[in-house]
């Protein structure tokens, strides 16, 4: 199933470019405070499906290019994400400059956080601070891994009984010496969506192709199998650490072909039976 929300908090499942508005069977209000709808809807999923089912078999849908997609999951309890976690990305990114001294691989360095509210959906637009324009900034492709059943040390081998479902999930970050979490946490610097797929849709996550376009042109390209630390193993090492809750975000890393974006563009984000997207990047 594909699990949207879109014009203030309604929730709605997408099929056949149709969105049915679900929000009543799901108990979630519109412009609800804070907005942790969905955050319920998963933790409550084996309830609430049938239901969900049931409203869309008797709903009127809109068409999906009629409404405005928000990011599905805008207030989990937190979004991890794991740095430099392609070896490709890590070869290209030795050397630059802005690279961390050292270069820490995922493996060894763990994972860092973004900020919830930098979380936008497939309607925003990927915002520039106006102010820091000759700074670089880059796209990083990456995927979105939600959480379902909650846990604590969560084994590699049952890892994937606690994955909800998938999104595209685009890391903008802006290059340099600052704290990683502060260089990635600028308002619209996670584009995620554009909903969350189930993974019972998704099916095998390995070997799905990730890809990302800047102005047509193709940048990015490779599959979670290649990622270092693993979809499995990188909810085996968050979980050692932090309780994993559901509507929890984990963001894969990103492969190589990172590059600068700047206002006029757009990029367009596409994974195999997940979803696609396009932002335009804006200066504000
Ligand atoms: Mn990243």
């Amino acid at each position: 199933m594909k699990i949207a929300r879109f014009d203030g908090g309604h929730i709605g499942v997408v099929r056949d470019e149709t969105v049915y508005d679900v929000s009543a069977a799901c108990g979630v209000e519109p412009g609800e405070w804070p907005p942790v709808g969905m955050v319920r809807i998963i933790a409550a999923w084996e309830t609430l499906k049938p239901k969900i089912e049931a409203a869309v078999a008797s709903a009127t849908g809109k068409p999906l290019a009629s409404v405005t997609l928000e990011t599905p999951d805008p207030w989990p309890n937190k979004l991890l994400a794991l740095p430099s976690n392609f070896h490709d990305h890590h070869e290209e990114m030795r050397g630059r400059s802005y690279a961390i001294p050292g270069g820490v691989t995922a493996d060894n360095a763990g994972f860092f956080m973004k900020a919830n509210s930098s979380m936008i959906g497939a309607g925003g637009a990927i915002e520039l601070p106006a102010d820091k324009l000759d700074r670089e900034f880059h796209h990083e492709c990456e995927m979105a891994i939600i959480i379902g059943k909650p846990g604590r040390h969560i084994t590699v081998e049952r890892a994937l009984d606690h994955v909800f479902g998938y999104a595209c999930l685009i890391d903008v970050t802006m290059r340099g010496k600052e704290e990683r979490v502060m260089r990635k946490s600028y308002e619209t610097f996670c584009p995620v969506g554009p909903w969350i797929t189930t993974a019972d849709e998704v099916g095998d996550p390995f070997g799905i192709n990730m890809k990302l376009w800047v102005n047509g042109e193709l940048r990015q390209h490779s599959t979670p199998a290649k990622m270092i630390v693993g979809i499995r193993e990188a909810i085996a090492m968050s979980s050692a650490v932090t309780r994993l809750e559901s509507g929890d975000i984990i963001a894969s890393g990103t492969m190589a072909g990172v590059g600068p974006i700047k206002p006029g563009d757009e990029v367009t984000i596409e994974i195999d039976r997940v979803g696609r997207m396009s932002l335009p990047v804006v200066a504000v």
